[in-house]
């Protein structure tokens, strides 16, 4: 953490951006100063930008007609604006720490289940895979796919929820809106700006949920979900490619962990018949050769299936820019058998697995540990680090928030420790 105001953490007005140039940082002189050094190339920024992505349909979000960053620089010279927000969240702080976040098993728990860190790696294979048959921009959904769980709490959803009970009276907690602010505030990497100063593209592919009242509070990023509109096609991507990942490395891990068993999923009908195609195409292979043999059959049947729909969609809406893809209905979907098959799995998942008992032990350990260090935190701010603190009491919660939000699995087991724990410690 660095020594800076913890009260500018969280200043609304900053929260309320847009598009590029609404804003101007106190730090902004430099940002053209280092503009100048860089400008004495033999091919304009804008035309390489526009090279490197001519084999973009009209459709797809194009970098060089980006809607901008929210503090304005000087455009790359040897990569397009997207590839440069891709760029800047791999190198992010926030990134490394998903390698120790809950996806379903708490990272101590198997050194072979998915981490968000891995779930984000999946996610944008699966997101690439489609946009380049979609001829939409890959760097735009590898970006927005490596930052869509930023802001996620250690242990998972049951993390989430607690520190959103936590926070009822004081705004909700909600994790994509956290991943909003560790790109636009709380990253701590450049000299100019707070966050990553991503591009309007990147940051609305985040957003992928707001309620009504924040989207008023966000301005341009949150107008879509007051008028109706949709986002561009790379983020509607980046959304489905979220679900087929964790819904089949979910079915992976679970089994994996012998909580839920291949004779349950026999009445689940997506597993079933590639399960049988499996067996049937090779049929002496068995235990975990045959289930990954199964679950890869499982992905390829949904992405193709994805691409084919939405070339569908594309061909009935017919979009001639990305202005008449946020026009148009959701363009990027399953057809509805597979839709209806994605489903059931998704159904299953959360009886058998995310309901189990021996996860919702583990769900209610987070909630204890969660629930404990928001509220001591909130009996005595003087507990918290530094940045964390603030003369503003109004302004408290949020901080405390942005602090466990940030935490890893276990960086939250041992600060619990460190305050509940009479021992050497
Ligand atoms: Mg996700």
């Amino acid at each position: 953490m660095s020594d800076r105001p913890s009260d500018t953490l969280n200043d609304p007005s900053r929260a309320a951006s847009g598009d590029a140039a609404s804003h101007s940082h106190p730090l902004s002189a430099q940002v053209s100063s280092q503009g100048s050094s860089q400008a004495a190339t033999h091919v304009s920024p804008d035309q390489a930008s526009a090279a490197l992505e001519s084999h973009l349909a009209p459709y797809a979000a194009h970098a060089s007609q980006s809607r901008g960053r929210r503090y304005p620089e000087t455009p790359p010279s040897a990569r397009t604006e997207f590839q440069r927000d891709r760029d800047r969240i791999v190198h992010s702080t926030a990134f490394r720490r998903l390698e120790y976040k809950t996806q379903v098993f708490v990272n101590h728990e198997g050194d072979l289940f998915r981490t968000r860190l891995t779930h984000s790696l999946e996610v944008a294979q699966i997101a690439r895979s489609v946009a380049r048959n979609l001829r939409v921009n890959e760097d735009l959904v590898e970006a927005i796919s490596l930052a869509h769980d930023l802001g996620h709490t250690p242990f998972g959803h049951a993390g989430q929820d607690a520190l959103n009970d936590c926070m009822r009276e004081h705004g909700g907690f909600e994790h994509n809106l956290q991943s909003l602010a560790v790109v636009d505030d709380l990253e701590e990497h450049y000299g100019a700006f707070d966050g990553l100063n991503l591009c309007f593209e990147t940051r609305e592919g985040i957003l992928k949920h707001c309620s009504r009242d924040n989207a008023r509070r966000l301005g341009a990023l949150g107008e879509r979900f007051l008028d109706g509109r949709q986002p561009s096609i790379e983020a509607q991507i980046a959304n489905v490619a979220d679900e087929i990942a964790y819904n089949n490395h979910d079915v992976d891990d679970g089994l994996r962990s012998g909580l839920i068993t291949v004779e349950q999923l026999a009445d689940v009908e997506l597993w079933r018949t590639h399960h049988a195609s499996a067996r049937s195409d090779f049929p002496l292979i068995d235990g975990r050769r045959l289930i990954h043999e199964t679950v890869r059959r499982i992905i390829n049947a949904l992405v193709v299936d994805l691409i084919d729909t939405t070339t569908q969609n594309l061909a009935r809406y017919a979009p001639g820019s990305l202005d008449e893809v946020r026009s148009a209905p959701p363009i990027v979907a399953h057809s509805e058998s597979i839709a209806a098959q994605a489903a059931a799995l998704k159904r299953f998942l959360f009886k058998n697995l995310y309901r189990h008992y021996k996860v919702m032990r583990m769900a209610n350990k987070a909630r204890r540990v969660v629930t404990g260090l928001f509220d001591a935190f909130t009996d005595d701010p003087r507990l918290l680090p530094p940045p964390y603190q603030t003369a503003d009491a109004a302004q408290q919660p949020r901080l405390i928030a942005h602090y466990i939000a940030g935490m890893t699995d276990r960086y939250a087991l041992k600060e619990y420790q460190r305050l509940f724990v009479i021992a050497d410690n």
